[in-house]
């Protein structure tokens, strides 16, 4: 746990305009900063910063905070790995109450994770095996490329150096037999660690060199390791990325070191899995062109063809790059051809003519029936792009089905992810006075009480309990389409809703059956005479 002084003396050197801005350009727009917001599609500014009140919010999809919970959220961290990248980013020490069990595996790995470095430098046929590859001494160290030995060394390693089972086994490195007996999860391996975006050790890959049927395996899911979030040297890749503006995903970790190796240091890769949506929050950062980079044989083309659709579904640029000859990209570097490969990575072929093209090569288009197979699967995947989208790539598609355009059809209903929401506009206006006028909420409840508010009761009980804090309150306060009052006009609006409600109240009094006629001509006279008042500018 981080202390809270500690929190609060990061938060007193957060400027929270220098903080989103090195994320997103900010545009100045009066007192305030606005953007196209990060965390929803829009083509309108709807995301404002507030450089007075360090806060942030979105008037499209309702996200909105503090500094910390921009990088929170941007970065997909927890609470506590947001602060700490703050914290180091600008030189504040953090200082904890104590260590949480996330920690401990992380300390857990990491000494695993030092012993298996050690351990290679002993394994002639681990070393020959990566020599045989290509791989650097400088690439082993920068990917702190590691060994891990028989189960028994490794679980005398453990034991001497205090490690409880239980820890190890929630950290991933070993598990327990059907006779409860352990074992370490990764024998005789090559180990690749694995680290989060943030730099935090969260498992290992290993790659067998004593021929396990399972070539490569991974950590098991724990709290901290979950691949098909994670991509492999992500958090080496990330300046790079950034600077770049392109990411290249492949499907391994030679791959990924060898890519390095030769230059091409925006390499990550997807663990043993295929890119899920759960990758693109992680994708989206810095927002790169993406380029798959994948094998060429049918098991690549599958991944990419999954991938390239859900890519360009999701508005990603970027495209597909295939390896022919049944060689991965390690091969390549190996053979010294990086010329080649920069040509291949400049001119990927695009998501969705990769996507067209390849549904289009699994028919025979010579047959009828086969060719509206082939149209059908196109059409339905183009219905799922922007219709913008839709139009540019109707007349590719028809030019590889050799078909007319007319017979692909744009879905004009294209999804709309903005939803309005709705307010009652005058009364917003209200309380957005009440806000920049403290004192008037004591006139506001001198004559009437929070009923006056029929939709945003909620924001009015929020500004009476001075919670500064109040979400609702905050995004009032930046909603520049909701303008303020003077005085005058406030009460004139508190007088007309009070008379509106208690001519509500009259008619619910005049139709009630249940009250007896005494008691009802009562409650009318009083009711009457009230909005007599307030007619007349008197209390009611
Ligand atoms: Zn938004």
């Amino acid at each position: 746990m981080i202390k809270k002084s500690s929190i609060e003396d990061l938060k007193n050197k957060l400027d929270i305009v220098d903080v989103i801005g090195s994320y997103i350009e900010l545009k100045k727009a009066g007192v305030n900063y606005k953007a196209r917001c990060p965390f929803h599609e829009e083509k309108s500014a709807s995301f404002v910063v507030s450089p007075s009140k360090q806060i942030y919010h979105c008037f499209g999809c309702g996200s909105g905070g503090d500094a910390i919970s921009f990088v929170k959220e941007y970065e997909k961290l927890s609470y506590p790995e947001a602060l700490e990248k703050l914290a180091r980013e600008n030189n504040v020490l953090l200082d904890y109450e104590n260590s949480t069990q996330a920690k401990k595996e992380d300390k857990t790995l990491e000494q695993v994770n030092k012993f298996f470095l050690k351990n290679l430098q002993y394994q002639k046929e681990a070393m020959a095996y990566l020599q045989e590859r290509g791989v650097f001494n400088s690439s082993i160290e920068k990917f702190e490329i590691g060994y891990s030995p028989s189960s028994g060394e490794q679980l005398s390693f453990l034991s001497s150096n205090h490690i409880t089972s239980q820890d190890a086994v929630e950290a991933g490195v070993i598990a327990q037999d059907a006779n409860k007996r352990f074992y370490a999860r990764f024998i005789e391996r090559i180990t690749f660690p694995i680290y989060s975006a943030n730099n935090h050790i969260v498992g290992f890959g290993g790659r067998t060199i004593s021929n396990h049927p399972a070539k490569y395996i991974n950590s098991p899911q724990t709290k901290l390791f979950n691949k098909s979030r994670l991509l492999y040297a992500y958090n080496i890749a990330k300046e790079s990325i950034y600077r770049k503006k392109e990411i290249i995903v492949t499907e391994g970790y030679l791959d990924v070191i060898m890519l390095h190796q030769a230059g091409f240091d925006n390499t990550v890769a997807t663990l043993g899995t295929a890119l899920t949506s759960e990758h693109l929050p992680l994708l989206k950062k810095g927002e790169p062109r993406v380029i798959l980079a994948y094998d060429g044989d049918n098991a690549g083309k599958n991944a990419a063809l999954k991938a390239a659709k859900m890519l360009s579904m999701s508005s990603f640029d970027g495209g597909v790059v295939l390896f022919e000859e049944s060689k991965d990209p390690a091969d390549f570097v190996k053979e010294g051809k990086i010329d080649y490969l920069n040509a291949l990575f400049k001119h990927p072929k695009k998501f969705i003519e990769f996507v067209i093209e390849t549904i289009a090569l699994e028919y025979d288009l010579n047959i009828p029936e086969q060719k509206q197979g082939a149209k059908n699967e196109i059409n339905s995947f183009l219905k799922n792009l922007s219709p913008i989208l839709q139009e540019e790539y109707i007349s590719f598609a028809s030019g590889v089905l050799k078909s007319k355009e007319s017979f692909f059809k744009i879905k004009k209903t294209y999804p709309a992810k903005e939803t309005a929401k709705s307010y009652d506009v005058a009364e917003m206006s209200m309380l957005k006075t009440l806000i920049l006028n403290p004192y008037l909420v004591d006139y506001l409840l001198d004559v009437c009480d929070e009923n006056i508010f029929e939709h945003h009761r909620d924001i009015f009980m929020d500004i009476i309990q001075n919670r500064a804090e109040s979400k609702k309150l905050l995004e009032l306060e930046l909603n520049e389409k909701i303008l303020p009052l003077s005085e005058d006009e406030l009460k004139e609006k508190i007088k007309k809703l009070q008379i509106l409600n208690l001519q509500k109240k009259l008619n619910l009094i005049k139709n009630d059956q249940a009250i007896d006629f005494k008691k009802k001509s009562f409650e009318i006279r009083k009711t009457q005479d009230m909005i007599k008042n307030l007619n007349q500018g008197m209390k009611p």
